[in-house]
């Protein structure tokens, strides 16, 4: 037999896992949420989804219409809302997010494990809806260090990066309120903190 055969991928040797509710990470921008989230979908192709938000803000370098985000105008964000399109939509910084219905159905007929990156008032509206999901807040290890992720990332402009950063005060005290969240990870070193992510998920009933 040889080496490849003796060792297989990691993502092989672990079953689907046993609780299939939707994953919701929140935390503030810039802390590393897409990151692990591409890591999970990267490591476990056939087990993840992700809820496909509609945002009025503009697409970055290299993200797509319908894999990242539904970018669409404010008159047609508000016009999903007018239908009650919505399972729970946000403003954040002068931008509208949410997440349609029709992107939940979609996704868990696929029989994967919904993942949804959203922030803090869409956790709050999920938590009222009939939505029974498990929820998971990623924290940076210093407020310093969220700053130079953001900055170093490269997509934002001053103004954004302000917002953003007065945004995420506000998502890290309300992380502190107990009982809103089943796992607080601090996204330090990333190798931990997706073995921390990947646990939890994987974790038997
Ligand atoms: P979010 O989706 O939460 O806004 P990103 O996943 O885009 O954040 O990450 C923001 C930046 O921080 C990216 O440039 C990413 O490569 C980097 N990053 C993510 N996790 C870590 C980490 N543990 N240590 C250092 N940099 C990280
Ligand atoms: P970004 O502009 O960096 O992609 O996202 C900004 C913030 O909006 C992030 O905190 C992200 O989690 C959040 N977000 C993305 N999609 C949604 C959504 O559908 N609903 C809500 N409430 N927040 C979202």
């Amino acid at each position: 037999m040889t080496k490849t055969q003796l060792t297989p991928f990691r993502f092989a040797s672990l079953a689907p896992p046993a609780d299939r509710r939707p994953l919701v990470i929140s935390g503030p921008s810039g802390v590393g949420k897409g990151t692990l989230i591409q890591r999970l979908f990267k490591t476990h192709p056939e087990t993840f989804t992700l809820s496909v938000s509609h945002t009025t803000r503009a697409p970055r370098p290299g993200e797509a219409h319908g894999v990242d985000y539904f970018y669409v105008t404010m008159a047609e964000f508000e016009e999903l809302i007018a239908v009650d399109g919505f399972v729970e939509h946000a403003q954040f910084n002068s931008n509208r997010y949410g997440t349609s219905k029709a992107t939940i159905e979609e996704q868990t007929t696929k029989g994967k494990v919904v993942v949804l990156d959203i922030e803090m008032e869409g956790v709050k509206q999920i938590r009222q809806s009939s939505i029974d999901a498990r929820f998971v807040f990623i924290k940076p290890p210093s407020f310093e260090a969220l700053e130079t992720r953001l900055r170093g990332r490269g997509t934002e402009d001053e103004n954004s990066i302000t917002k953003r950063l007065n945004q995420a005060k506000k998502e890290l005290e309300y992380a502190d309120t107990p009982g809103v969240h089943d796992l607080i990870i601090v996204n330090d070193d990333l190798d931990v903190a997706y073995k921390q992510l990947e646990d939890y998920v994987y974790k038997p009933l």
